[in-house]
């Protein structure tokens, strides 16, 4: 399956495969600092295009990671890893965003009190998380 999105004023636009209609959720400081909440993201299975990547802007989030952002209007589109081929876009960014079911909450053990999703979802803990990323 393939899927498309933009960031809002489109001057960045860009298509990639799925393996399946899901999105996760990551309640980790960084992530809810960077979006302004928790992240919901989509992973991408390969084929990653970008129409254009004038205005794309790299940042450099960690010694593992970085994150593409739009420079013209600062949205958030990506998070991916230098030494991998993983990456994942924010559900939100994408065409057909409303198509995609909620499957999996990261770092639910660090979750702030202040809000919680209804939604009936897998949810990992911090441990579980570092231990499913690096096998
Ligand atoms: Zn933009
Ligand atoms: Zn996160």
């Amino acid at each position: 399956m393939r899927t498309s999105g933009s960031c809002l004023c489109k001057a960045v636009k860009f298509s990639f495969d799925i393996a399946e209609k899901h999105f996760n959720s990551c309640h980790c400081k960084m992530c809810r600092v960077w979006g302004g909440g928790p992240a919901m993201v989509v992973e991408s299975a390969g084929g990653i295009e970008f129409e254009s990547e004038e205005e794309l802007a790299l940042y450099d989030s960690s010694k593992w990671a970085e994150r593409g952002f739009c420079k013209k209007c600062g949205s958030h589109l990506f998070y991916r890893l230098k030494n991998h081929p993983y990456c994942n876009f924010n559900l939100g960014t994408l065409d057909n965003d409303q198509e995609f079911t909620f499957k999996t909450q990261f770092y639910i053990d660090i979750k702030p009190h202040n809000y919680a999703f209804s939604n009936e979802t897998k949810t990992m803990t911090e441990e579980e998380v570092m231990a499913a990323f690096n096998s």
